[in-house]
């Protein structure tokens, strides 16, 4: 299925690229080119020596830059943005009718059956995961919901607020206990309503056996719903059919992390789930009719999708879904798994440094690409500071919104979290445990691998510059008399 604009008035680089790949006339060339393919590759950026350098993103699991073909499209796409549903003008129809394509590209994206299956476009993964919470059908005899210790926080919170939730724990490294799992879905059985895992990990990139959890979970008549904010720019997703045993009930994705930062993201789940109940935000869209004195609910997903929709956002969507598709998810995969392997390489010979989860480079393959390490004797907090400000490199440091996963990585017990959490209790975060993570995505090259190699070899030999100070409120480091002007760069 193909979105097809008008024509373009004028042309330049990066609409020639998104044609290209429409078409599917030009793969897309082989590994270092991906650069060329998200906006702002070549952004300089500056340094707290007085130079400018090349700014090298490893903070693609928090937020990817946008594809230049996504950029392009709603460039395109906005000459003919109007109202969608329900307006009549040729405007507004193209919009309704690019936004419904949107949808079905979405779908077919992730292997959902449309016959069986919705795709609900909301704001991110986080309000996906709401209202799932909101909308699922708990009875009084089933309402355990199992999360595991490595969620994010967005597919852990939102279930404590509605269901009993069971704690699936952690081998010491930090995957699954499959074991603990098994023995837990035994326990709860008839109780449990749902599992809710991710697909991938932010922290360790660990992937779950997302299929063999499903079938268990259906065994014991569960569903299942799949965290794939992590999973969905890095590897084919496949929900499948209901029928069969292995299916995903419910799945969520964020643009952001998907090459198309407009603001929106996608629960996609089963029909039958939102075509009962009301929905869990009232309001214009969400209605067949409307009485004084009652309601009439639309069909999913309108019942679900109140207020007007974020349109360009889900066609900002479809363009980074279009393009990944045509570069194929498995090259994606292979390309991720060969720097993380380069990477982990290297890392592997550093002295000083350690990596949490997987470290071993033949096994890259097996997880998404995000390396999460500390350097001995230095603040997280100071490594990624230093490698902002004199190395120009973007990274994240932290707990990832996964604050008893990064517990249980760094073997922190139960009464030295209490003391972590007396501290943060008291606004004081410069002793607060974490970790530094690379993450990349599909356009990091191997050179931008050897410049955080180079950079974190710098940081660990203390051949640095800047006198950092930390804020204890943040945690955050900073040097002592340089600031960035951002204003230099960007204003309104
Ligand atoms: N789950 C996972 C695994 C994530 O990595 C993130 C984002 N870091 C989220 C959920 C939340 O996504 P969003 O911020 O887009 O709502």
């Amino acid at each position: 299925m193909t979105i097809h604009f008008p024509p373009e008035t004028s042309a330049d680089a990066p609409r020639q690229l998104y044609r290209d790949a429409l078409s599917g006339a030009a793969v897309p060339p082989p590994l270092p080119d991906y650069a060329d393919l998200v906006v702002g590759a070549d952004t300089l950026v500056p340094l707290l020596d007085g130079t400018l350098r090349r700014y090298i993103n490893l903070d693609n699991a928090a937020s990817t830059p946008p594809l230049r073909a996504v950029q392009a499209t709603v460039d395109r796409f906005l000459a003919y943005y109007s109202s969608v549903h329900r307006g009549t003008g040729f405007k507004s129809q193209l919009a309704t009718h690019a936004y419904e394509q949107a949808r079905a590209l979405t779908l077919a994206f992730v292997g959902a059956d449309p016959a069986t299956h919705v795709c609900i476009f909301g704001k991110n993964t986080t309000e996906a995961v709401n209202k799932l919470a909101r909308r699922f059908p708990f009875t009084p005899v089933r309402p355990v919901v199992l999360v595991s210790d490595m969620e994010h926080h967005s597919n852990d919170l939102p279930w404590r607020a509605v269901a009993q939730v069971v704690r699936i724990g952690l081998t010491p490294d930090g995957r699954l206990d499959r074991a603990d799992f098994a023995a837990k879905l035994a326990a709860y059985a008839d109780r449990v309503a749902l599992v809710a895992i991710s697909g991938a990990s932010n922290v360790t990139g660990f992937m779950n056996p997302i299929h063999e959890l499903a079938a268990q979970a259906h065994a014991v008549g569960a569903q299942i719903l799949v965290d794939c904010a992590q999973l969905a720019p890095h590897r084919t997703i496949r929900m499948g059919a209901l029928t069969a045993a292995d299916h995903l009930d419910y799945i969520t994705v964020s643009a952001h992390k998907m090459y198309a930062p407009y603001g929106t993201g996608a629960l996609i789940g089963r029909t039958d789930t939102f075509a009962q109940g009301a929905p869990d935000m009232p309001g214009g869209g969400t209605v067949e009719i409307v009485m004084t004195d009652a309601v009439y609910w639309a069909d999913p997903p309108d019942r679900d999708e109140a207020g007007s929709p974020n349109t360009v956002g889900a066609v900002a969507l479809a363009a980074a879904i279009q393009q990944l598709s045509a570069i194929g998810m498995d090259q994606v995969a292979a390309h991720e798994a060969h720097l993380t392997a380069y990477a982990l390489e290297q890392l592997a010979t550093m002295p000083g440094i350690e990596i949490y989860g997987n470290p071993d480079p033949r096994q890259a393959a097996s997880r998404v690409g995000a390396i999460p390490f500390n350097l001995h004797g230095l603040s997280h907090f100071l490594v990624a500071a230093v490698l902002g400000h004199e190395f120009g490199i973007g990274v994240r440091n932290g707990c990832f919104c996964a604050h008893p996963y990064i517990l249980h990585l760094l073997g922190i017990d139960a009464a030295a979290a209490e003391q972590v959490r007396d501290h943060i209790l008291h606004k004081n975060k410069a002793a607060m445990p974490g970790l530094v993570r690379a993450s990349f995505g599909l356009y990091n090259t191997t050179a931008d691998v050897d410049a955080l190699i180079a950079a974190l070899d710098a940081i660990r030999r203390g051949a640095y510059h800047g006198r950092y100070v930390q804020d204890p409120l943040s945690g955050e480091y900073r040097p002592q008399g340089w600031a960035p002007d951002f204003d230099r760069y960007f204003q309104f």
